[in-house]
């Protein structure tokens, strides 16, 4: 038997188990400035999408939504070089002993920030398994096709990623200072979207940050705002309004509130038109707790 068909009698299996038919499972396992990882899974697939914290804390996080870490993921894949993205992924990398999918130019920069592997002090922050994605092209892992698209963001060249598998779509994206034509492109038809929602603009005026990193936060480079957000949500001719889940992330802990951007993100979807409503749900990830596992 090959191991495609031997995969895809023991997913039937599991689907029927479950009685659910699922065809791909994601859990957030942390989203912030001080690390962001989420885990894709699809009967025959594990993504983890950014490798923003360790092993040990990852580990926690799996035992908080009740199960082991995982004994094999079979690629790493990463948006950019920011350490809340890219920490990990030596130590996640060598572990499962998995590719990383990352641009050369984050690659580049990845290598030149980890002289030594953070995770495992003495040690340098080799890959020995790298595959190189570019935006604007698509590629395939196992049974998901994967379309990564370049964001505007301070890094070498960011990107966010749009997933298919089984007939259901997934959008993740983050850091970004605006919502550019092409990504909202890439955020269609999405049955799952995760899309930042960093700041409250008034907090962020107010708050504790020097100047120039809320110049920095603000600009077209920088980080998306409760307020783009909502009027990217509210309205009907950008957002289709299809998704069953839309999570919150990559929030502020110092210049947002998870109950803040929620309630910016609901009046928002409130305001959209009957024909166009969103019947969705609608959640805010964290940077503390793990959230999932979302089954679609
Ligand atoms: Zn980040
Ligand atoms: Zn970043």
């Amino acid at each position: 038997m090959t191991p495609p068909a031997l995969f895809a009698i023991i997913f039937a299996e599991v689907k029927s188990g479950e009685g659910s038919g699922i065809s791909i499972r994601i859990s957030i396992l942390a989203s912030g400035s001080a690390g962001n990882s989420t885990l894709l899974e699809t009967g025959r697939t594990t993504l983890l999408i950014d490798a923003g914290i360790g092993k040990k804390e990852l580990t926690r996080r799996f035992a908080a939504l009740g199960r082991a870490f995982p004994d094999g993921v079979d690629a790493i894949l990463v948006t950019h070089e920011h350490s809340d993205h890219s920490h990990a992924v030596a130590q996640l990398a060598r572990h499962w002993n998995c590719p990383a999918y990352l641009t050369e130019p984050t690659h580049r920069e990845i290598v030149k920030m980890y002289a030594e592997d953070p995770e495992n002090p003495g040690r340098k922050a080799t890959f020995e398994r790298i595959e190189y994605v570019r935006a604007g092209e698509r590629f395939e892992i196992g049974d998901v096709e994967i379309n990564a698209f370049r964001i505007p963001h301070d890094a070498a060249d960011p990107v966010g990623f749009a997933f298919r598998a089984n007939g259901t779509k997934l959008a993740i994206t983050t850091d970004l200072g605006y919502l550019p034509e092409h990504v909202k492109q890439h955020l269609r038809e999405a049955d799952f979207l995760m899309l930042e929602s960093n700041h409250d603009i008034e907090m962020l005026k107010v708050g504790p940050y020097p100047w120039h990193i809320k110049q920095r936060v603000m600009s077209r480079t920088g980080h998306l705002s409760n307020n783009v957000v909502s009027d990217f949500l509210s309205d009907s001719e950008m957002f289709d309004a299809r998704p069953r889940h839309l999570v919150l992330a990559h929030l502020s802990e110092q210049n947002n509130h998870p109950e803040i951007a929620r309630l910016s993100a609901e009046q928002a979807l409130a305001a959209r038109a009957v024909d166009f409503a969103f019947r969705g749900s609608l959640h805010v990830a964290s940077q503390r707790s793990p959230l999932g596992p979302f089954e679609l």
